[in-house]
C-alpha cells in the first residue's frame, strides 16, 4: 500500500494528521504531505485518513 496527497486539492483541514501523525505532517498553513515514502506502517489508520479527507485529496494506491 502506498499513500498520496493531492495538493492541488488539499484545503488544509489537517483531519488526515490527526487520524495518522506518523503518515501525514502538515506544513505551516496546515497543508498536508506524505511523511516518507508514503507506505504506511498503520494501514487501517491510512484508510481512515483517507475517508475523512472531506477534499477526497488522499489516494491510496494497494
Ligand atoms: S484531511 Fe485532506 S484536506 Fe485536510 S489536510 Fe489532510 S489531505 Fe488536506
Amino acid at each position: 500500500m502506498k499513500v498520496f496527497v493531492d495538493a492541488t486539492k488539499c484545503s488544509g483541514y489537517g483531519a488526515c494528521a490527526e487520524l495518522a501523525p506518523n503518515l501525514f505532517e502538515l506544513d505551516e498553513w496546515g497543508y498536508a504531505a506524505v511523511i516518507g515514502d508514503g507506505v504506511p506502517s498503520d494501514e487501517a489508520a491510512a484508510r481512515r485518513a483517507a475517508a475523512a479527507c472531506p477534499e477526497l485529496a488522499i489516494t491510496i494506491e494497494e
